[in-house]
């Protein structure tokens, strides 16, 4: 059986693969709208969207007919040594359009982790080039989910993904993670912890020397960790702290981006204007792999005199600039536009976010917290104390399991249960979402 085949042939990113081994797997074999179904026909509700990341839902023909034309026209082409394809041009010029502030350029890969190594790998070209080869590390924070590739892995600031791979394995500073609820201090405000942080920010450049970091990167909010909505105030005095000490600042935009959060890119919710930034997902709604490293002039100056004095920027994949992904790139950006994504957020941020906070009462949600179209519930061992539970993750995997069979796909991170779901979400579906996570929790206690 196609289980069997499975269990017996398949190493599974992200999972426990003895239990694998034991459980076999959950096989999707359709999508429509917000929708998938398994190999029984059993119907859920994606309120994950996949991995974050199908904005435009399962079923959206104009992406598929895209690639279909893309394909029989122009398969594949590189873009080394001076080649391109017109679909990689047009979506470079239109991403530099539609981002914030002053990015300008593009440079293609297939993946979010890619992306992000790509960063460290300009950053420090940039540094060389130069001439302060001493200003190299990174700040990023505990929680952080960057990728997991060697230096995106390092990036990233959650155990699992550092413990036994030797990570991280490039020069980075894990600062506290911005989330007030379970880092804010006993009797502390949100102001003060803020406050905190940035201290904190402050002191570990003064410790480190300002000439010895290159950038700071950061989700606007942070997504795979947890889904933690950053405290008022914090970009703000991160972005203040970054320019005074001549540090670049780089949004991680993998799962903000693309009107998430109600705002076109995340960094515009929270009011913060960053040098580079990482996209993916949503950019082709997952319908074909594509990320792109977004960068600003002062950014791009140097690594281009560089590699005019080298002889070439000798870094490159050989599906930068896929044609086919970025065709469906473009129409996936077109549909994006047309059905107003950013607004559809931000029109049912009240509803949606309500809807979380109205299980706030549920013995075992500690916190129900998001912004735009992105939340997660914490659930707890003791709501007064906010003390997790003994075995991590066992309750959320029993939600998770409880979910399905109430037809609601979310994410359990740890005890944490995550919701984002397709951008194209109406009223009645946020309804819905709501009403199965209810059911999903009544059976929970
Ligand atoms: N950055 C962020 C913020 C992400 O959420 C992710 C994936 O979830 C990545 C980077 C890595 O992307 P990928 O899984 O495509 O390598």
């Amino acid at each position: 059986s196609l289980a069997a085949a499975d269990m017996a042939h398949t190493l599974h990113p992200n999972t426990n693969l003895r239990a694998h081994e034991a459980q076999g797997p959950m096989v999707i074999q359709r999508g429509e709208g917000i929708r998938v179904f398994d190999d029984k026909g059993k119907e859920y509700i994606e309120g994950l969207a996949g991995l974050w990341s199908v904005g435009a839902g399962f079923s959206q023909k104009r992406l598929a007919d895209v690639a279909y034309q893309q394909m029989l026209k122009l398969p594949y082409y590189h873009t080394f040594t001076h080649k391109s394809n017109e679909p990689s041009i047009r979506l470079a010029e239109k991403l530099a359009e539609i981002t914030p502030g002053p990015l300008t350029r593009a440079f293609f890969t297939s993946s979010g982790s890619e992306a992000n190594d790509t960063i460290v790998k300009m950053v420090w070209y940039r540094s060389n080039a130069m001439g302060r080869p001493e200003k190299k590390k990174f700040l990023a924070r505990t929680k952080a989910y960057h990728g997991i590739t060697i230096a995106s892995g390092s990036l990233t600031g959650l155990p699992v993904n550092h413990r036994d791979f030797d990570l991280p394995a490039i020069p980075v500073r894990h600062l506290t993670c911005p989330h007030y609820w379970r880092f804010g201090q006993e009797g502390e405000s949100e102001a003060v912890f803020t406050e905190r942080l940035l201290a904190e920010l402050e002191a570990v450049i003064a410790e480190e020397g300002a000439d010895t970091i290159a950038a700071f990167i950061g989700e606007p909010l942070m997504a795979a960790g947890g889904v933690m909505p950053p405290p008022a105030g914090y970009w703000e005095g991160v972005e203040r702290i970054c320019r005074a000490n001549d540090i670049l600042l780089v949004a991680d935009e993998v799962i903000c981006g693309f009107g998430r959060l109600g705002t076109p890119f995340g960094c515009q919710k929270y009011g913060f204007t960053p040098d580079i930034m990482t996209l993916s997902k949503q950019i082709t709604s997952s319908y074909m792999p594509l990320a792109a490293v977004m960068i600003s002039d002062h950014v791009y100056a140097p690594i281009a005199d560089n590699s005019a004095k080298v002889g070439v920027f000798g870094h490159g994949f050989t599906a930068s600039g896929h044609p086919v992904s970025t065709a469906v790139g473009l129409e996936n950006l077109a549909i994006m536009e047309e059905q107003d994504w950013a607004g559809n957020a931000a029109r049912l941020e009240a509803q949606f976010q309500g809807g979380l906070r109205s299980f706030a009462d549920h013995p075992l949600v500690g916190e129900a917290r998001g912004d735009g179209l992105i939340g997660a519930l914490e659930l707890v061992a003791d709501k007064a104390t906010k003390r997790p539970f003994e075995t991590v993750g066992a309750v959320g995997r029993m939600a998770a399991v409880i979910g399905h069979d109430e037809g609601l796909i979310f994410r359990a991170i740890g005890d944490q249960l995550a919701l984002c779901p397709p951008m194209i979400v109406t009223a009645d579906d946020v309804d819905e979402i709501m009403t199965r996570m209810g059911r999903t929790l009544a059976r929970l206690t």
